[in-house]
């Protein structure tokens, strides 16, 4: 990794600290994890007391409040760990779900459910795409009608992360007032989950999830209603910069187990690492990986400074996604026929790298973003 000057040495310590968390406390549990498809709620608890559930939430709630290069390191190394679908569900569980209660929250919702997911004790899905819509979020159908003092939620959500084993979500439905966010208990009686089957992530629980005259509390709307559009536009650029720093961390982690079997593997008579073909392609990667880190430090501190960085959040994604896979298929071939083999890390690795172009925004639609704003000359503003 190129030294970068945004980062201290409070950062590199921070990274060290984490880095020697997951290899102790999870690695060892990834491969059980993969099996049955479940991330077990100790796990979650430990992340909890760690703090690091509440890395960039409010101390007032037990979160760290940590600075943007601390949530920086964080998520590379949540990914450098190997393990995408134990990544992603920390990511929706902090940056996604809970960070919509940090923002828009009352006291009273913070106390009942923003502190009890950052200590670990309560799981947070998101809840924005449906079975016809995913990329349109303008196009929900999922209502919640207000009668007395509940709103009368009927719908369906798919493909949510954490969603068959979260406590609640953070539902994005169609009040009388337009797109409103709610806060939903899945125990409520009316919802009904389906755990869906995934080519990779497999830690990483996703669902179906069906709400059928569900009756939610009126005090569990979130901020304005009407205002949900706003809520998750300003939501999704950190959304889009975390998955981007995932992927980075992704990359740092195939790299080095790439190197490690270059340098030991060797066909006629010299170590992968020595031949000329393999050590370009592997040079190209490594370039490019280390200019698109550059783009998300320069975007984290844009953020960091107040600015609204929607095209550059978009860049971010685009790029970093789109390199992920290109970057995971490349380090495969290094491993010639044992890459193709479930015991070797970079098997497991290549299927979870799939859904990085998908998920939080396809690369198309970031394509669209990055276009309407370099070409047409649109802008977007902060809701908060
Ligand atoms: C493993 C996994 C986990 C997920 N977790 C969550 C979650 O926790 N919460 C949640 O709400 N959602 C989640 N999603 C959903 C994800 O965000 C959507 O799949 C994604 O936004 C795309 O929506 P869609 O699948 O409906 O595709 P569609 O919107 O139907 O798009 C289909 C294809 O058309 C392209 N397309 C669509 N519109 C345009 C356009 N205007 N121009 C050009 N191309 C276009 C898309 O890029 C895509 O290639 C998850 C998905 C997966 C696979």
């Amino acid at each position: 990794m190129i030294k970068s000057p945004y980062l201290t040495e409070e950062h590199h310590l921070f990274r060290q600290t984490i880095r020697e968390f997951i290899a102790k406390e999870l690695q060892p549990h990834f491969a059980e994890w993969e099996k049955n498809k479940e991330i077990p709620r100790w796990a979650w608890e430990k992340m909890g007391e760690m703090g690091y559930l509440g890395i960039c939430h409010e101390e007032a709630y037990g979160g760290l409040q940590a600075d943007m290069f601390s949530n920086v390191v964080f998520n590379e190394e949540l990914s450098r760990s190997l393990n995408s679908g134990f990544a992603i569900a920390m990511a929706v569980h902090i940056y996604m779900a809970t960070n919509h209660i940090s923002h828009a929250g009352s006291p009273t919702q913070k106390e009942k459910y923003l502190a009890p997911a950052i200590a670990g004790k309560k799981i947070a899905a998101l809840g924005m795409s449906e079975p016809h819509v995913g990329s349109n979020v303008k196009g929900l159908k999922t209502t919640a009608k207000l009668d007395g003092d509940h709103y009368v939620v009927n719908g369906s959500k798919i493909f949510i992360t954490n969603g068959y084993y979260a406590d609640y979500m953070t539902l994005c439905c169609m009040t009388d007032e337009g797109l409103s966010l709610l806060i939903v208990d899945l125990d409520s009686p009316g919802v009904s989950r389906n755990k869906l089957e995934k080519i990779g992530w497999w830690s990483s629980d996703t669902a179906e999830v069906f709400f059928e005259d569900v009756r939610v509390p009126k005090e569990n709307l979130l901020g304005e209603a009407g205002k949900g559009f706003y809520y998750l536009s300003e939501s999704l650029q950190m959304e889009r910069l975390v998955l981007a720093m995932n992927s980075v961390g992704l990359m740092d982690g195939v790299w080095d187990i790439t190197m490690q079997y270059m340098q030991e593997r060797e066909a006629f008579g010299k170590p992968l690492a020595k031949m000329q073909a393999l050590r370009h392609r592997m040079a190209q990667i490594k370039s490019e990986l280390e200019s698109v880190r550059q783009l998300i430090y320069h975007t984290a501190w844009q953020i960091d400074n107040g600015v609204f960085a929607v095209n550059e959040c978009s860049m971010c994604k685009l790029l970093s996604a789109e390199l992920h896979t290109r970057f995971v298929d490349e380090c495969l071939q290094m491993f010639g026929g044992y890459g193709y083999m479930e015991e070797y890390p970079i098997a497991q690795v290549y299927r979870d790298a799939r859904c990085a172009p998908i998920i939080g925004g396809t690369s198309e639609i970031m394509k669209e973003i990055i276009a309407k704003m370099s070409i047409d000359g649109v802008e977007y503003k902060k809701a908060y």
